[in-house]
């Protein structure tokens, strides 16, 4: 079984998964009533997250069936599953288990106690030093890389799936976009049905295949660049305290970024290197962007500045003020 499991390959967008392997999944399925269930936590595209007990403290993604009733789409889920379960970083949710069974379907992960990084720039307006702005974008860049080298695309990453707990970043949601994207091919609206905030992730070739009114089971051209550009925008957001484009309309989000226009910089505060990260993982072309061991190789040589108090310390400092 193991073995099998070692042909499996994920390449980029394109699940392998034998159907041998079916078997194996198993070991990784938690039956439902197994679990105890408590709060709701939120609620997301395709499914709901509760608070939950299993051994402990978890997370339950309830996955809402109607969007996964026939044989395939079950099938597609269990492959998305199973990039879950070869994960193991400090900077990734822990994997815990999934409940494989229609019409409960459920994935179960370590809880995150700690905030996401979406609330503390976006609705607490919390503002990160420069010190630790970097060394969120360090940690973020260690996931990603370590889910790079798996093979595995992130294909969501956003602020809304990084949490921070007590300085340390985990990373949520990694490799379940396919899923996501039925469940938004399936929306019966005439517009692209885009929720907030998930535009300014998109690379240009992405927006670009958006824009062509494609079959909902086609694949976006997710890839590696891809998820270098969305850190790109986690890193201005975490410089910037908001997103780029903000306040804009899609339509005119997707036709700057389609044509290779980036979020000016002018007001950014901030040295030549930093911004230089920006530009380079905004790169219109996705082979100009970076990987994530150059951009781990750059954040590290960003000079650091001493601090007055532990970095443990929350400091509030002005962003002029430290650039
Ligand atoms: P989207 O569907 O657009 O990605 P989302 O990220 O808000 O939006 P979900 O991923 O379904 O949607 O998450 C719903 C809520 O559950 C969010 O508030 C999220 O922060 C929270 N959440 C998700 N995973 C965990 C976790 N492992 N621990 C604690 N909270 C979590």
């Amino acid at each position: 079984d193991s073995q099998l499991s070692d042909t499996e390959t994920v390449t980029e967008g394109q699940p392998r998964w034998p159907r041998q392997n079916s078997l194996s999944m198993r070991e990784w399925d938690i039956p439902y009533d197994e679990l105890k269930m408590g709060e709701m936590i939120g609620t997301g595209r395709f499914g709901t997250v509760f608070r939950g007990q299993w051994h402990g403290d978890v997370a339950v993604k309830v996955l809402d069936v109607n969007y996964l009733k026939d044989e395939k789409t079950l099938e597609q889920f269990k492959n998305e599953v199973s990039t879950f379960r070869k994960t193991r970083h400090e900077n990734l949710v822990l994997f815990m288990g999934a409940c494989m069974k229609p019409p409960k379907l459920a994935i179960v992960t370590s809880l995150s106690k700690g905030n996401t990084l979406y609330t503390h720039i976006h609705l607490r307006k919390d503002k990160f030093n420069m010190n630790k702005t970097t060394n969120v974008a360090q940690q973020i860049s260690q996931g990603m890389g370590y889910l790079h080298a798996k093979g595995i695309i992130h294909k969501d990453l956003k602020s809304k799936n990084i949490f921070v707990e007590n300085g340390k970043v985990v990373i949520t949601d990694f490799g379940l976009f396919s899923v996501t994207k039925l469940c938004f091919g399936n929306r019966k609206s005439d517009s692209l049905g885009i929720p907030p905030g998930w535009l300014c992730y998109l690379s240009p070739e992405i927006m670009r295949s958006l824009h062509a009114h494609q079959p909902h089971d086609e694949e976006l051209p997710f890839s590696k660049a891809s998820d270098v550009y969305a850190f790109g925008t986690v890193w201005y957001e975490l410089l910037c305290g908001e997103w780029p484009f903000k306040g804009q309309p899609p339509e005119a989000v997707i036709w700057q970024v389609g044509k290779g226009m980036k979020q000016p910089l002018a007001n950014l505060q901030a040295s030549r290197d930093v911004k230089d990260i920006l530009m380079l993982c905004w790169s219109y072309d996705p082979s100009a962007r970076p990987d994530f061991i150059r951009l781990l190789n750059s954040l590290d040589k960003l000079p650091k500045k001493r601090l007055a108090r532990s970095p443990s310390h929350p400091i509030h400092l002005s962003r002029s003020a430290e650039s």
